[in-house]
C-alpha cells in the first residue's frame, strides 16, 4: 500500500504548485458522504469535491446510468453525431430553470467554460461587449472568467492582462459596510464612469457567493438588478455553478428572490461527479450565436449526461430539495451552541441559504478583524480527526458546508461533533 506521505512527495516532484490540494491525503475509495485515503483512514466528507457531490460520492443510480452509458459509448461528439440524452438533459434543465418562457441548453464540460459561452451569447444577442461582474465574485480559471472574477490572490495573481470591457460593482456586503442601496449606487455610477450601459451585453451574478464566502445577495438586490436590466436591455446571467441543484434548498438558488434570469451557468452537482456544465436560457437569445459558434469537442459528453439524468432524478426522487432546507436549520442551530459553547465571540457570521451555508470567524467580536489562520487551523485539526472541510470567503476566513444531502442524519452529527472538537484544538 502507498503511503499519504510518499504521494504527496511524488505530486510536489511532478505536479506544479499552481494546483494547490487542500488536504495532504490521497483517495483511496468514497461512498456517499464518506471517504477513504490510501492508508485506509475513514473520513466525513463536508466538502464535496467543492460542491459537485449533493448527491453523494457514487450515488448508486448515478453510477448504473453512467455504466449503462458506457456499454454503449462513450464519445461521439455531440457536433459530429448527436445522441438523445443530451437533448433529454437540455429539456429537463429548460423545464427546472425559472420562468415560463421557452428555453434552450448548451452543454459544455467544466463552469469556466459555461460562463465562457454565457458572455459569448450574451454578446451575440445584444451586439454589445461589455461585463458587468461584482466583487468578490468567481466565475472560473480561464482568461475572461478570471477577468470577471472578483478576487485577486491566489487567481489572478501575476496572470493577466485580462480582457477589455469587463467592469466591476460592489457587492452589498455587512463587514464592509456596503448596503444594497451603496451597491446599487455603485452600479449606477459605473455606468456614468466606465460602463456606458447601452454598451453593456450582461451583468453576471452569483446568487450566493461561492468562493466569495457563501453570501446570499439580498432578495431586493436582486430584484433591483433584474428592473436595471430591463431598462437597459442587459442580459442578467445567474451563475448557479455552486448554488445550483439543491444546495440552498431550490434547484437554483435565484428562485428566492422570485427573480428570473435571461441566462444561467450550471455545472458541478448537475452531474453527480461527472465533469459537465450548461448554459440554460431564453429560446431566443440562446439562438443568437450562428451555427457552429458554440460547442466543444468533449460538450455533453454522453458518460456525464446520463450521470446528470440520474443524479437530477435522484434530487427529485430522495426529496433533496427539502433535505437541504431541513439540514439548513440544523446546521444552524448547532453552529450556534458550538459557537457559544466552544468559542465564544469568534464565529462573527452563521449565514447562507438552505444547506450552503458558512462560518465567519474573527480574532474578537470587537474588531471583526478576520482569522483565516484560525480556518486553517480547524480545517487541519478536523482532517486529523476524519474530517474533510473547505474554507472560502474574500479574507479566506470562512468555513462552507458543501456535505452530500445525501447524508444520514448520524453522520451529518458526528461530522459536527469531530467540527467541534477541532474547532476546541485549534482555539486551545
Ligand atoms: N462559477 C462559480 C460560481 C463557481 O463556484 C465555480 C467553481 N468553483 C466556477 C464558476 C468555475 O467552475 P469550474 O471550476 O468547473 O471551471
Amino acid at each position: 500500500n502507498q503511503s499519504n506521505a510518499a504521494l504527496v512527495a511524488r505530486r510536489e516532484a511532478a505536479v506544479p504548485r499552481g494546483v494547490a490540494s487542500a488536504a495532504p491525503i490521497f483517495a483511496d475509495y468514497a461512498e456517499n458522504a464518506e471517504l477513504w485515503d490510501v492508508e485506509g483512514k475513514r473520513y466525513i466528507d463536508f466538502a464535496g469535491g467543492i460542491a459537485v457531490l449533493n448527491t453523494g460520492h457514487r450515488h448508486p443510480a448515478v453510477i448504473a446510468a453512467a455504466k449503462a452509458q458506457e456499454d454503449k459509448f462513450t464519445h461521439t461528439s455531440f457536433q459530429v453525431v448527436p445522441y438523445e440524452t443530451y437533448v433529454t438533459l437540455a429539456e429537463k434543465l429548460n423545464d427546472l430553470a425559472p420562468g415560463d418562457h421557452d428555453k434552450k441548453t448548451l452543454l459544455v464540460t467544466t463552469g469556466a467554460e459555461a460562463v465562457e459561452n454565457a458572455v459569448k451569447i450574451a454578446r451575440a444577442a445584444t451586439g454589445r461587449p461589455g461585463v458587468i461582474a461584482f466583487s468578490g465574485g468567481y466565475h472560473g480559471r480561464t482568461l475572461l472568467t478570471l477577468g470577471m472574477t472578483g478576487k485577486i490572490s491566489p487567481y489572478k495573481k501575476d496572470v493577466g492582462p485580462f480582457p477589455s470591457d469587463i467592469f466591476r460593482a460592489p457587492f452589498p456586503s455587512v463587514r464592509d459596510g456596503i448596503t444594497v442601496e451603496d451597491a446599487l449606487t455603485g452600479l449606477k455610477n459605473l455606468f456614468l464612469t466606465d460602463a456606458q450601459p447601452e454598451r453593456v451585453a450582461a451583468i453576471i451574478i452569483e446568487p450566493v457567493l461561492g468562493e466569495g464566502g457563501y453570501v446570499p445577495v439580498p432578495f431586493e438586490m436582486m430584484r433591483a438588478l433584474r428592473a436595471i436590466c430591463d431598462e437597459h436591455g442587459i442580459m442578467l446571467i445567474a451563475d448557479e455553478i455552486q448554488a445550483g441543484f439543491g444546495r440552498t434548498g431550490t434547484w437554483f438558488a435565484i428562485e428566492h428572490s422570485g427573480v428570473v434570469p435571461d441566462l444561467i451557468t450550471a455545472a458541478k452537482s448537475m452531474a453527480g461527479g461527472y465533469p459537465l456544465a450548461g448554459v440554460i436560457g431564453r429560446a431566443d437569445v440562446m439562438d443568437a450565436v450562428i451555427p457552429g459558434g458554440l460547442g466543444g469537442t468533449y460538450g455533453g459528453n454522453p458518460v456525464a449526461c446520463a450521470a446528470a439524468l440520474a443524479a437530477i432524478e435522484a434530487i427529485e426522487n430522495e426529496g433533496l430539495l427539502a433535505r437541504s432546507t431541513q439540514l439548513g436549520e440544523h446546521f444552524r442551530a448547532r453552529f450556534a451552541e458550538i459557537g457559544a459553547r466552544t468559542a465564544p465571540y469568534r464565529m462573527w457570521d452563521i449565514r447562507g441559504l438552505g444547506a450552503m451555508l458558512a462560518i465567519e470567524f474573527v480574532t474578537d467580536f470587537d474588531t471583526a478583524n478576520p482569522d483565516a489562520a484560525l480556518v486553517k487551523s480547524i480545517c487541519a485539526h478536523a482532517l486529523k480527526r476524519g474530517l474533510i472541510l473547505l474554507g472560502c470567503g474574500m479574507h479566506g476566513n470562512a468555513l462552507r458546508i458543501m456535505v452530500p444531502l445525501t447524508a444520514s442524519d448520524e453522520i451529518i452529527d458526528e461530522g459536527l461533533a469531530i467540527f467541534e472538537a477541532a474547532l476546541a484544538d485549534a482555539i486551545a
